[in-house]
């Protein structure tokens, strides 16, 4: 980009990428595009022109529909099949202390296992999204488990159900953050 002229400092003056009748001094941080305050965006990284501030985000933060497909179907396969081991395998109520020992592992391996699950589906997406639908597959087991077990009425009690639910939130949090 060929400056128009320099001002009294002897920076370049530009003419406005987008807007060539207006002249400007600021230039996108990222490509140098002549930028004016009519278009440019602020970013954490400093002005941008649109182009790059809609870049900004890393690829694995953006999801495309098919992710959230992906996403919904993971969570559609994972959530049940964990609910059916998690009735088969853990008792409800009336355990010890051991037990809840025991729900941490439980709950970290589900977490993980959930997480991986949705990241090898979207080729390794990450974010928000991906964590909602990590906690939607962990207590979509949980209603899972509880309504094989008859007790979707008492399932606040289900004191293991619960501990591994959050204890795989937290561990498949931390995966797709
Ligand atoms: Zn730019
Ligand atoms: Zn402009």
């Amino acid at each position: 980009m060929t400056a128009l002229r320099t001002d009294e400092h002897g920076d370049p003056i530009y003419s406005c990428a987008r807007h060539p009748e207006v002249e400007t001094a600021l230039q996108c941080g990222r490509c140098d595009t002549p930028i004016c305050p009519r278009c440019m965006v602020h970013t954490p990284g400093g002005i941008r022109c649109p182009d790059c501030a809609r870049l900004r985000r890393p690829p694995m933060y953006e999801l495309a529909p098919l992710d959230y497909a992906k996403a919904f179907g993971v969570a559609l396969v994972l959530a049940p099949a964990l609910g059916f081991v998690g009735a088969l395998l853990i008792p409800g109520r009336g355990f010890g202390g051991f037990f809840l020992i025991l729900a941490l592992f439980v709950g970290s391996g589900a977490g993980t296992l959930v997480a991986e699950a949705l990241r090898r589906a979207t080729s390794g997406k990450r974010g928000p999204v991906m964590q909602a639908a990590a906690a939607a597959t962990l207590v979509g087991a949980l209603l899972v488990r509880a309504v094989l077990g008859d007790a979707l009425d008492a399932i606040f009690s289900d004191v293991a159900g619960l501990l591994i639910v959050a204890v795989g939130i937290f561990a498949a949090w931390g995966r797709l953050r």
